[in-house]
């Protein structure tokens, strides 16, 4: 597993040759966003130049041309994550897949007295839209915690697992503690008890292999900006009777068959989710980041980042007065911490001037925050594409701000 030329690779990605502040950038940041081979860039500019045209309306040539290749892009995605191409719903991204599955899944099925089942590690965006559902149905939340490292309980999860709860939904990867869940044995224990799961797999589809067939779940949720993609672009996989049963999100053209004052006949699933324009060019990224990621390998990028991450944690160890948050027993490569007598704010600012991009801030987890007892953390989060000198850089930039902020 040794075997891809990582200096290659990094030679893909047009964005890390330049600098910042004068110095050269280290890009910690792709748990937020990722940066895009220049295969994903090219594709994107093709589009326009090319073939620009709307999809699924003309019988012109360029028409075709778009048509195909955005369901060409759907196909790819489908086999990427070994699930069917008629139940992967295209959409903006993670926000807008966990909102379909809320508005159209569970808010005309869910009543007083039933429940849906959240973690303490939840992103905003598996946490807003359930309140939203919650308010409008009568159902209430109730919430798994997590451990001291960052796990989940899990007897405590299966023990919340009542006959009143309908849902239960979680992230795969947390964006924080890097905390991956064991969703196959969690999905299979649900599933005994005839509750539908939801996974939100942002921060798992671009660091790890994924068979969503193999997980066992009724949705999964992901993103395509971090997995070399361009923004705007994402997916809900879902079991194709919930997607026959759910009444469309969005109303407008492309999802219908026929429409008369009278009444409407929508098309079938996915196009019944899809409604508008998509973000063509963005899927045709999109395909071309899958294509990108599967010549690699998921399980060589794996490896890789847990490398960088059992790198920089010995390295991160080993500073006096810093302290790592979420020391799963198996975790992608996402190192929350903070460091004794420093802000997270001043820390990225100063490491910023450093060249060295890291987030502060909650990271739109706020409970997880509250858990912990800190108003923010720094996050250094590592993609294939960094390498080993670029953690002794951060280090090192660690070891100059801190001793400006002592
Ligand atoms: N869930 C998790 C775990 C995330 O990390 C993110 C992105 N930070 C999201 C959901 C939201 O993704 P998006 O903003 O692309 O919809």
């Amino acid at each position: 597993s040794t075997s891809v030329d990582w200096d290659r690779v990094r030679s893909d990605f047009p964005l890390l040759t330049r600098q910042v502040h004068g110095k050269p950038l280290v890009y910690l940041d792709s748990a937020n966003t990722g940066q895009k081979p220049a295969v994903v860039i090219d594709a994107v500019d093709d589009f326009y130049r090319r073939h620009n045209a709307n999809v699924s309306r003309a019988v012109h040539a360029l028409g075709t041309e778009a048509t195909e290749s955005y369901e060409g892009a759907r196909r790819k995605l489908a086999a990427f994550f070994n699930v069917r191409a008629d139940e992967l719903v295209l959409c903006s991204g993670t926000t807008f897949a966990l909102n379909l599955v809320a508005y159209s899944w569970a808010l005309p099925r869910l009543q007083p007295g039933d429940a849906i089942v959240l973690t303490r590690m939840e992103h905003h965006a598996n946490i807003v839209p359930w309140q939203l559902v919650a308010q409008r149905t009568g159902a209430t939340i109730k919430v798994a915690d997590i451990d001291a490292r960052g796990e989940l309980d899990l007897p405590a999860l299966y023990a919340l697992l009542t006959p009143e709860v309908k849902l239960l939904s979680l992230t795969h990867v947390s964006n924080v503690l890097g905390t991956v869940n064991p969703v196959r044995e969690i999905c299979r224990e649900a599933r005994r008890r005839g509750i539908v799961t939801a996974i939100d797999g942002s921060q798992a589809a671009p660091h790890r292999p994924v068979d969503i067939a193999a997980i066992g779940c009724d949705f999964y949720a992901f993103t395509g900006h971090k997995m070399c993609g361009p923004t705007g672009t994402g997916a809900l996989w879902a079991r194709r009777e919930h997607l026959a049963a759910m009444p469309p999100f969005i109303g407008g053209g492309e999802m219908i068959r026929e429409v008369r004052f009278e009444g409407t006949v929508y098309n079938d699933a996915p196009h019944k989710f899809e409604a508008g324009t998509p973000n063509i060019a963005g899927f045709i990224g999109l395909g071309a980041a899958v294509d990108y990621l599967s010549a690699l390998g998921m399980a060589q990028v794996e490896a890789r980042e847990q490398a960088l991450l059992e790198h920089a944690t010995q390295a991160l160890s080993a500073i006096e007065g810093l302290r790592i948050f979420g020391q799963a027993r198996e975790k992608a490569a996402v190192i929350s911490f903070l460091v004794e007598g420093a802000h997270a704010h001043d820390l990225a600012t100063l490491l910023d001037l450093e060249g060295v991009a890291i987030r502060s801030g909650h990271h739109c987890a706020h409970p997880l925050m509250h858990y912990f007892g800190v108003p923010a953390t720094c996050r250094a989060s590592f993609a294939f594409y960094n390498t080993h000198e670029e953690v002794d850089a951060f280090v090192a930039a660690l070891h100059k701000v801190r001793r400006l902020l002592a």
